[in-house]
């Protein structure tokens, strides 16, 4: 067995995934819970919105074409024919040269097809006039404007925002179909690591990744689910990868991802199922696998926390688009001018960690065992496989954190 990692494109590591990832179902949830969950079928409105034709300004029902002409200085002088009462009829229909008050929101008398603002006109007796002319539906919704009966308000694969919700309560919809949330296990592996309540003795460190990863996951709308700090011995990674695989969606693993005689995430993975990816053309996060045991994806990520939130960012958010089946990329960018050159090794996609001010992004340098780089930097500006650096000055698209 070759002692090197057999490096794949980030775009090969990714149709990966988006291959091993396999949809969750479906489960109905009521309207107020659906908040950032993922829509599994195309909603459909129950009624016509608005299924009235309503004003939309308090003023006066007229015929447009009555208005024509209408100005400070030469006003129309319209008959007043009394008032629509909120959520009721008015008594009687809009003839020539008449005109009926409307509050905001009641319902348009009959042969009336506009409404002119109260601001726009004066009462003197039982006339009104008219200091401006309307146009043909101005100041109106009409019946089913915004949406038809049986019209689509939010389709399958939408990320279900504060107002897609609102538009969902107008449609109907008390309980909403969405994908279940993949439920994913989470493993950290390594001697030195101890717990977050432990203070590290020399040669410890504190267990990051668990944290970092559960963070990410929890954000992608999955249920991260722990199981631990695991010692670099085979057989007990070995059992408690294969107890995730069976409780969990996905499993992702960090630490032990490389190839030294220590690392043996590969070799258990190979042992419950298969090995398809061990090793990524990216920097930082070379050292990733991408496995499955019976169909579970099961991701090895590089130990060092930045690496891991590099291939959590560029691989495992695809794989959980998949598992989601969410269609919108919800990855946030900001453009901003490279402050200083940065370089890249041909091959090899990059991640340059940045810190963005006043639309200059500078590379925030260091070691990527480093966790204050995480802290201090905006994002990361990507450089393609096929470039051999950035110059100064150069647009980038920043990718938020
Ligand atoms: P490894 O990939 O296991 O060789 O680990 C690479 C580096 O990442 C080592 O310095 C580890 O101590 C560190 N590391 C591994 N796992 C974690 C973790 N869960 N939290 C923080 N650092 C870690
Ligand atoms: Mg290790």
């Amino acid at each position: 067995m070759s002692l090197f990692l057999q490096v794949v494109s980030v775009s090969k590591a990714v149709e990966e995934v988006r291959n091993i990832a396999i949809r969750c179902g479906d489960e109905p949830v009521p309207l107020m819970e659906a908040l950032h969950r993922i829509l599994a079928q195309d909603v459909r409105a129950d009624v016509d919105i608005p299924g009235f034709t309503r004003s939309v300004v308090d003023g006066f029902a007229v015929r447009a074409a009555d208005t024509t002409g209408s100005s400070d200085a030469i006003p129309s002088m319209f008959t007043y024919r009394g008032r629509v009462v909120m959520g009721a009829f008015a008594d009687t229909p809009v003839k020539p040269g008449e005109c009926i008050y409307v509050p905001t929101g009641g319902i348009l008398p009959e042969g009336a097809d506009a409404v002119v603002m109260i601001e726009n006109t004066e009462q003197i007796g039982g006339e009104i006039l008219v200091k401006k002319s309307v146009a043909y539906g101005e100041n109106v919704l009409l019946f089913n404007e915004d949406f038809s009966r049986g019209d689509v308000v939010c389709t399958r694969g939408k990320k279900l925002s504060p107002r897609d919700i609102g538009v969902l309560a107008a449609a109907g919809c008390i309980q909403v179909p969405v994908v279940r949330m993949p439920k994913v296990g989470i493993i950290s592996t390594g001697n030195e690591l101890v717990p977050v309540s432990k203070k590290p003795l020399p040669g410890q460190i504190r267990d990051v990744n668990s944290y970092v990863v559960a963070s990410f996951v929890r954000e992608q709308g999955c249920i991260p689910i722990f199981f631990g700090i695991i010692r670099d011995d085979r057989d007990a990674l070995r059992s408690v990868i294969g107890k995730a695989a069976a409780e969990c969606d996905a499993v992702l693993i960090s630490g032990g991802s490389s190839k030294d005689d220590r690392d043996m995430v590969a070799v258990v993975i190979g042992e419950l199922g298969e090995v398809l990816i061990h090793g990524i053309a990216i920097a930082p996060g070379k050292p990733t696998i991408i496995g499955r045991c019976r169909n579970i994806p099961l991701i090895g990520l590089p130990g060092h926390p930045a690496s891991a939130f590099i291939v959590l960012i560029a691989i495992v958010s695809h794989l959980f688009a998949g598992m989601t089946g969410k269609t919108e990329n919800s990855i946030r960018v900001v453009q901003a001018t490279l402050g200083q050159n940065v370089a890249s090794s041909k091959g090899r996609e990059d991640y340059v960690r940045v810190a963005v001010r006043d639309g200059i992004a500078t590379p925030v340098l260091g070691k990527s065992g480093l966790l204050n780089t995480l802290v201090q930097s905006t994002g990361v500006v990507r450089v393609p496989a096929d470039s051999e650096g950035l110059e100064t000055g150069t647009r980038v698209e920043v990718i938020l954190w």
